[in-house]
């Protein structure tokens, strides 16, 4: 198996670092402190005691018997959902910050679309004592206000960004100005494992404890590997975090699965790989949702977390390769996912991952029933029941 990314951050022709002069030192210190870090046992040490103590891992893989039913198959559920503050973030942003302090910084910067990761930042900033600054775009400040409040409580500065679409993107390209002029003293925490390299590795190592932890439970439940891993698809880190453990485990297939919104000829999907082009977004080479001039085009989710034009680029290398397959799941089966879960196992899931369950339900011919399939449950629902209610005119 060759391992990837090489050491110029590419897997096969994607990933990369494509930014401007100004950006290297930043990239360039940033590699070989990731590099000589990720190595240190004291390090690896201290962020485990971190995952189990602060942020209660491992997390439960549940053979979810009521859904199985309604999949035709064994299917676990790794839930995430279960990890501090609801969702698999926490597992990078632990990492990330952790970083950040042993390599004598003092101030941490994030991007933020629906505030998740936002949240999860400023969380673990508030752990370890550090100044926190979150770039937020002004429609996303505007439509997520209990997170921005949550990121106050927690003691980071929000800071809403009037550029462009007034998003995520643009919410990022001013934490990347940041970076540039303050990279001494600052780390800027990505995400997903999407941007330059070393990102999308440090990211995907971060989050491989998912991937870790579920084949451990798996032999130990089942004594066999799994036939599928399913996970939604936004920037790809809890995907990847379950999928890499298994990479070369070639028996063992990966579904990554979209936000296909409301139909993916329609213009308002957020789907990818399915639907996408390569380009360059972010420093990286990737599939990219562009117009004919190269433009980024608009995306639409029912879920704030999986509305993202771009996809990391280990991601397309999966793609390419024919290592993973993507497919997508409409806003319908999402929400009827949201529903089913609910219902039957007790379990209210975020609107990403129930992508993912939805897909699975939907798409129940697939499987033969001794088949094990893995579904990761990237995170819980209770950030989402206000819009559920409202699209559904239920309040
Ligand atoms: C952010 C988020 C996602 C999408 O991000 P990935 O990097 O693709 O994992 C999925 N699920 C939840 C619960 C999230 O908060």
């Amino acid at each position: 198996m060759k391992t990837i990314p090489d050491r110029y951050g590419k897997y096969g022709p994607f990933g990369g670092i494509f930014a401007p002069e100004t950006l290297m030192p930043a990239i360039e210190e940033l590699e070989n402190n990731y590099s000589r870090i990720s190595r240190n046992r004291e390090f690896k040490n201290e962020l485990a005691s971190l995952l189990a103590d602060y942020a209660g891992r491992p997390t439960p893989l549940y053979l979810a018997e009521n859904l199985s039913r309604y999949t035709g198959c064994r299917t676990y559920l790794k839930r995430e959902d279960l990890a501090f503050t609801g969702a698999h973030k926490i597992n990078n942003t632990l990492g990330q910050v952790l970083l950040a302090r042993t390599t004598g910084k003092k101030r941490i910067i994030a991007e933020t679309g629906a505030g998740q990761h936002g949240v999860a930042t400023a969380t673990v900033a508030a752990l370890m004592n550090m100044e926190c600054v979150v770039y937020m775009g002004e429609v996303d400040c505007e439509r997520q206000k209990i997170n921005v409040y949550r990121m106050k409580l927690l003691g980071a500065r929000v800071v809403p960004v009037a550029t462009g679409s007034r998003t995520l993107k643009d919410a990022t390209n001013e934490a990347i100005r940041d970076w540039i002029a303050n990279f001494q003293t600052t780390h800027y925490v990505i995400g997903s494992v999407v941007g330059f390299h070393p990102y999308p590795l440090m990211v995907r190592d971060f989050q491989s404890v998912i991937g870790e932890e579920t084949r451990v439970q798996i032999m130990k439940k089942e004594k066999r590997l799994p036939d599928y891993l399913v996970a939604c698809v936004g920037g790809g880190s809890n995907s990847m975090g379950l999928f890499h453990p298994f990479y070369g485990n070639r028996k063992v297939k990966f579904i990554g699965v979209e936000a296909g919104g409301r139909g993916v000829n329609t213009g308002y999907h957020s789907a990818t790989l399915s639907k996408g082009r390569k380009g360059i977004l972010h420093g990286s080479l990737s599939y990219l949702l562009q117009d004919v001039n190269g433009q980024v085009t608009p995306t639409h989710s029912v879920s704030a977390g999986l509305d993202y034009p771009g996809v990391g680029p280990e991601h397309s290398f999966y793609k390419e390769t024919g290592r993973a397959e993507y497919v997508y799941a409409l806003d319908r089966d999402a929400l009827e996912g949201f529903h089913l879960l609910s219902r039957i196992e007790g379990i209210i899931p975020a609107l990403e991952s129930s992508h993912a369950v939805g897909w699975a339900v939907k798409n129940k011919k697939r499987f033969r029933e001794k088949d094990i399939v893995v579904i990761c449950l990237s995170g819980r629902g209770d950030k989402d029941l206000m819009e559920v209610a409202r699209i559904e005119g239920s309040m």
